[in-house]
């Protein structure tokens, strides 16, 4: 039998130049190739025309490219795109374009399902499979670019790690396809444009202070009181709030970064002046914002949006306190591409 090729993407560009010196080639050649992978776009050797044929039939005999397709696209009436998102091995994610009158944000998956169970979420449902590769995280990004320019006219703005899974888990290879989203010698992004949203692992948070990561980073928060986080978000009992706080105010002595907590109410869980008061406080420990956000159901009666009144208790009490607390409306809803509902049903 034949060996199995590797993907060449997941080769280093030092590992690239290796590869042709190697080969008793030039080093730079190496560079030629990584920029056709990773700035060009290629899908092929062919695609290569500045490589001479003999190199690129070399490179077939040892490689391969393997890329995503976008599998199956849904338009939603308020322009927000979802993409099934069908990898080499077969697995499928999800991923969503959604415009505004003033950015087009790409929200991306890093896991093939998710190994955590927040109750609210339709990807808890998925087992996790496997965590993503660089390339297949930065190829999702490439992909709403397409559609951006496409159907809106302008290149993608912004970015989240909002899709399937969590980031935080799939560390090294987040920060790898980062890496080649916002390097030169790829698609050039700003970092400051990039959002990772964590459901709060402590010591993957430190980790990110340490590594002086220059995006952005989110916490999927809900509720700032322990009984109450461990109900929706039961891994909240092995990474308690004490935990997470104190990584926190880690991540902003090291990186003096705004930490921005997501949070939904619901009516019954978190809809009291007892949980706004433990919100504020928990807001206190380093400079945050919140963004109280609209619920999408996922076929579950025990989780309804909170009503209006609940949610303007919570802006106004924080507003009380100076901090910054904005509410988003959900986008995407009628084709389940919206926060927590992504659960590959198309
Ligand atoms: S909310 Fe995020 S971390 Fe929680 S189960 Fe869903 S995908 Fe996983």
């Amino acid at each position: 039998m034949e060996p199995k090729k590797k993907d060449i993407r997941a080769l280093t560009k030092d590992e690239l130049r290796n590869f042709f010196m190697d080969k008793g080639d030039k080093a730079f050649r190496g560079n030629q190739v990584y920029e056709w992978l990773w700035n060009k776009g290629a899908h092929t050797f062919a695609d290569m025309t500045n490589v001479s044929k003999a190199t690129r039939k070399m490179l077939g005999d040892n490689f391969v490219i393997n890329h995503i397709e976008v599998d199956h696209m849904q338009k939603s009436a308020d322009g927000t795109i979802k993409n099934a998102v069908r990898l080499h091995d077969g697995l499928v994610v999800e991923s969503v374009l959604i415009p505004t009158a003033s950015r087009t944000t790409a929200c991306v998956s890093s896991q093939v399902g998710c190994s955590l169970d927040c109750k609210f979420c339709a990807t808890a449902r998925l087992k996790r499979m496997r965590n993503l590769n660089p390339d297949e995280i930065f190829d999702q990004v490439v992909s709403i670019d397409k559609q951006s320019k496409l159907y809106f006219d302008r290149p993608l703005s912004n970015i989240v790690f909002m899709g399937m899974g969590e980031p935080l888990m799939n560390y090294n290879n987040v920060l790898k396809a980062i890496d080649k989203i916002t390097s030169p010698e790829g698609l050039g992004m700003s970092p400051r444009r990039i959002t990772v949203s964590t459901s709060g692992v402590p010591k993957m948070i430190k980790k990110m202070a340490d590594d002086k990561v220059k995006f952005k980073l989110a916490v999927s928060l809900h509720s700032a009181i322990d009984e109450v986080r461990t109900e929706i978000m039961p891994f909240n009992e092995t990474f308690p709030l004490n935990d997470l706080r104190e990584a926190l105010q880690y991540w902003y002595a090291q990186t003096k970064n705004l930490i921005t907590y997501e949070y939904v109410i619901w009516e019954g869980i978190n809809d009291t002046k007892k949980d706004v008061e433990a919100l504020i406080q928990f807001c206190k420990f380093a400079p945050s914002k919140v963004n109280l956000i609209e619920y999408n159901p996922i076929d579950d009666d025990h989780f309804k949006q909170a009503g209006s009144q609940a949610i303007e208790m919570y802006r106004s009490m924080l507003e009380q306190y100076h901090i910054t607390a904005t509410v988003r409306r959900s986008r995407g809803k009628d084709i389940d591409a919206a926060c927590g509902q992504l659960a590959n049903k198309t």
